[in-house]
This record gives C-alpha cells, sequence and structure tokens, in this order.
C-alpha cells in the first residue's frame, strides 16, 4: 500500500550567535595596543526548501526536533567566530507552512522554493568593532543573539494534476496503476491518516500526475468518512474525473445518481473545485451489461455538458483517449498559469510603529517597551559587565526610547520591561539613564590611552566624534 503522512509538526531552532570578544591586543613593551576582540559567528538558518524528489513528511515525523549549529565565539587577536551551518530541510512540492494557531505562514510550490523557518541569531561584536573615537577601548563586547526556536506544522497538499473522484470500488486505484507509466517513492507508513494514490502518466509530450480520492462518500462534507480530508489534496488540480462505476448495480444506485451525489460533496466543500474542468469516465465496459449501461446513459451526462469517456481498467479500454484528454485540459490550465504560480510566499510582517518600538502603560508604576531593536539589543547585553549595560542605556536612548517613556508618564522608580511576557528583562527606571551614567565618568574611556597627543590628532579625534554625534542626530548606529 502506498501512503503518506500529510500532516507533521515540527519544532525548528536556529543556531545561536556566538559572543563577542573583549580582549586587549598585548605585545612585549607596548602593554596596551587597543582593543582586537573578534566578532562572534553568526548561528545557522533553518531553511525549508521544496525538492522534487521528497515526497512525504515521513522524515519530519519520525524526528521532528530540528536544530542549526550554533556561530562560534569570536577571540582575540581580532579573529572572528566562523558562522554556524544552515540547515536545509528538504519537503515535498506543495507543503503548506503554519504556525501553532494554523496561520499560512507559507505556500511552497515549485522546485527550490525556500522558507526560512528559523533565523539563526547575529553574532555579538567584540570590542574592537565596539571602538570609536569616543570609546576607545571597550571593557565589554555583545553577546550572541539566540537563534529563533519555532514549532510549525507542516501540511502536503499534494499538486495533483488530475484527481478522481467516485464512490468506493468504482476503480479509481485501478485506473491509476493502468494509466501510470511509473509511480513516484512513496514511504509506507502504517498510522497516517490519509492515503491517497498518486500516478504520473505521460501522454504525448505532457507529463502529468494524478491521485485518486477515496472515501468520498454521502456526507462527506459533514465529516462523514475521510473524503474531505482527501479533497485538501486535490484543491490545486487542473481538471476532476468523475469516476462511475458501470458494472456493479446495487438497487437504490445508478451512475448518474451516484455522480449527483459527488457532485453536492464537490460544491459543499467549496475551495474553488465546484468550478473545476470535469470529465465523466464510465468505468468496466469490458463486462457486457456495463458496456449497455454506459451506451443508455452516455446522452444525457453529454446533454449536461460532460465530456463522456467509456473506459475499462481491466482491458485497457478507451485509456487512450481518456488521457490524452486529460493532457489536453492539463496543458490548457498550465498555459493559462503564469509562472508567479510558482511562489506564495505568505508575510507577515510584525506591527511596529515608526519608531520601531511602542510603550504601554501596562499596570500602576510598570511600562512594557517592545520591539524588534530593544529586544535583541537586550539580548546582546551582558548584565554583569557595567559598561555593556551603559553601552545598552545609550542605545535606548538614541532610538528615543527614553523620552518615549517620559510620555507615556512613567517616573522614576518604575518599573520598565522591555521583551515580551515570558522572556522580558525588567529595570528600575532611572530618569536620563545616559546622563547619570555620563556623570560617572564616560564609558570607554582608559585615561591610561590620554597621553598628551599632537594637536593634529586631536583635531581628528574632535571630528571624529562630531561625526558620531551627527550619526546619532540622525539616528544612525553604526553597530546595527
Ligand atoms: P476504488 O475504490 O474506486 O479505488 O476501486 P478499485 O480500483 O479498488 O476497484 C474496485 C473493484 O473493481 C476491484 O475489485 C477491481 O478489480 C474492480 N475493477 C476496477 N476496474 C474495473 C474494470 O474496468 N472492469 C472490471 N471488470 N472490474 C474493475
Ligand atoms: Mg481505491
Amino acid at each position: 500500500m502506498t501512503t503518506f503522512v500529510d500532516r507533521v509538526e515540527l519544532h525548528v531552532a536556529a543556531g545561536n550567535g556566538g559572543h563577542g570578544c573583549a580582549s586587549v591586543h598585548r605585545e612585549k613593551f607596548k602593554p596596551l595596543g587597543g582593543p582586537d576582540g573578534g566578532n562572534g559567528g553568526r548561528g545557522g538558518d533553518v531553511t525549508l526548501v521544496v525538492d522534487q524528489d521528497v515526497t512525504t513528511l515521513l522524515e519530519y515525523h519520525h524526528s521532528p526536533h530540528r536544530k542549526a549549529t550554533n556561530g562560534k565565539p569570536g577571540e582575540g587577536g581580532n579573529r572572528s567566530g566562523k558562522d554556524g551551518t544552515d540547515l536545509v530541510l528538504p519537503v515535498p512540492d506543495g507543503t503548506v507552512v503554519l504556525d501553532r494557531h494554523g496561520n499560512v505562514l507559507a505556500d511552497l510550490v515549485g522546485q527550490g522554493t525556500t522558507f526560512v523557518a528559523g533565523q539563526g541569531g547575529r553574532g555579538g561584536l567584540g570590542n574592537a568593532a565596539l571602538a570609536s573615537a569616543r570609546r576607545k577601548a571597550p571593557g565589554f563586547a555583545l553577546l550572541g543573539v539566540p537563534g529563533q526556536e519555532r514549532d510549525v506544522v507542516l501540511e502536503l497538499k499534494t499538486v495533483a494534476d488530475v484527481a478522481l473522484v467516485g464512490y468506493p470500488s468504482a476503480g479509481k486505484s485501478s485506473l491509476i496503476s493502468v494509466l501510470s507509466a511509473a509511480k513516484p517513492k512513496i514511504a509506507d507508513y502504517p498510522f497516517t491518516t490519509l492515503v491517497p494514490n498518486l500516478g504520473v502518466v505521460t501522454a504525448g509530450s505532457t507529463v502529468y500526475t494524478i491521485a485518486d480520492v477515496p472515501g468520498l462518500i454521502p456526507g462527506a462534507s459533514e465529516g462523514r468518512g475521510l473524503g474531505l480530508e482527501f479533497l485538501r489534496h486535490v484543491e490545486r488540480c487542473s481538471v476532476l474525473v468523475h469516476v462511475l462505476d458501470t458494472a456493479t448495480l446495487e438497487s437504490d444506485r445508478d451512475p448518474v445518481s451516484d455522480l449527483d451525489v459527488i457532485e453536492a460533496e464537490l460544491r459543499a466543500y467549496g475551495a474553488g473545485l465546484e468550478n473545476r474542468p470535469r470529465v465523466v469516465a464510465l468505468n468496466k465496459v469490458d463486462v457486457p451489461d456495463g458496456r449497455d449501461l454506459a451506451d443508455m446513459i452516455r446522452p444525457e451526462l453529454e446533454s449536461r455538458g460532460y465530456q463522456v469517456f467509456e473506459v475499462s481498467a481491466v482491458s485497457h479500454a478507451g485509456l487512450r483517449e481518456l488521457s490524452f484528454a486529460l493532457a489536453k485540459i492539463v496543458a490548457e490550465t498550465r498555459a493559462a498559469q503564469p509562472a508567479q504560480e510558482s511562489t506564495r510566499i505568505v508575510i507577515r510582517p510584525q506591527a511596529v510603529d515608526d519608531a520601531g518600538f511602542t510603550v504601554v502603560r501596562e499596570d500602576e508604576g510598570l511600562f512594557r517597551v517592545r520591539g524588534e531593536k530593544p529586544e535583541r539589543w537586550v539580548r546582546q547585553t551582558d548584565f554583569t559587565n557595567d559598561e555593556a549595560v551603559g553601552y545598552l542605556a545609550d542605545r535606548l536612548n538614541r532610538l528615543g526610547v527614553e523620552d518615549a517613556l517620559v510620555k507615556a508618564g512613567a517616573r522614576a522608580g518604575d518599573g520598565v520591561a522591555i521583551g515580551s511576557d515570558d522572556d522580558a528583562v525588567v529595570f528600575d527606571w532611572e530618569p536620563s539613564m545616559a546622563a547619570g551614567a555620563e556623570m560617572l565618568g564616560r564609558r570607554g574611556e582608559d585615561h591610561r590611552f590620554d597621553a598628551p597627543r599632537p594637536a593634529a590628532s586631536r583635531r581628528r579625534d574632535k571630528q571624529a566624534e562630531r561625526d558620531e554625534a551627527e550619526q546619532e542626530y540622525r539616528g544612525f548606529d553604526p553597530f546595527e
């Protein structure tokens, strides 16, 4: 039996960024040669990539936890840490990526389409990169940012060109096996919820896939049987084939009313299937009674506008005509769909206002700051190092967080939480944190570097200082 897993939960963890290094160059007779701590490497991403050779999500059912490697820390001597390696996970064509709440994050169609499921963390800057005219010898480095961890759900919507629908035992599976020259490799898995059959048909110069939708029975749209689940797999098909059984007669059934029942289920399912082109295959005409019945009902079906084929999976009668007619419809549909069909990544940017952060008063004396930058900066901060904490305060101040807190009504001693509920860092707010720190001595100035220097060098420093002030004024952060 050919089966595949169509829905799995995947837990991805991107690699952490490596920490930056704080180090001071040392040489004989030159005890303070300047900061030379290298940057940490970037953490690896976890990326999903459509690979047409992969037909199932089985692999991820067996091992749902996937982690990319971490970036290496920076080292002295200006040596940067190595970046982590991206983890590339191949997925079948037609994989839909959802978040935990069922929101579609990406719809992966077409060989090579990619989606970054987990973003690697940035490496921390080393103290060499943090040095500036004003902060000549930073005694700290930035921490690497943890990689993104995320739970996603992968769902497979088979990208079948042709879908066979019909009552159980109409002969759908038999038709697939005789129509298709080759079957894609499909793994066996006993507990799967869905078991569509897939085949690949070659008719003339057109190659197309054909899938069978088992279990479509009366009441399927109300949840009886598994038919509806299967329909999900053929939502994207170009053409539906009604397979009608002409040879097995039950007192309360005949091929035309079978077709009506299936049509009613397709209408109830919706999703555009109700308007899809369809043809009728009257199957089992190798049986004499079947042939008679087929001839009898053919005019009725044609008067309804269906193209009708009399076929037999046993004698192979009519199969060539059917497969070429389907190839024609598939080719026409493909020609009508431009290449843009191939990538449908849904991007949902996080809502952040123009300032890049928001301040909300949550409680008496508790303010919450949210925003990509402030939250990242907090993660980059080594809170055991006062200089690093001061640097964070400078950055927040420069972004305007402090002004926004004042506007929001924060007062000295109020709590300020930066980040979401579960991983916030909470401070006791001191208005003018930066100014306060300033009075204690400007950060990053090591008086040992302040030997008298020629005027030209001092002028250069002044200019550099002005440049830096200018950049800050324009909101430009050189350490982004
Ligand atoms: P499905 O439930 O629609 O997939 O139907 P199957 O392909 O499993 O076929 C159901 C039964 O009908 C099987 O016993 C098949 O051997 C039989 N069958 C399928 N096609 C034909 C046909 O063209 N002629 C005859 N005589 N029997 C057929
Ligand atoms: Mg079957």
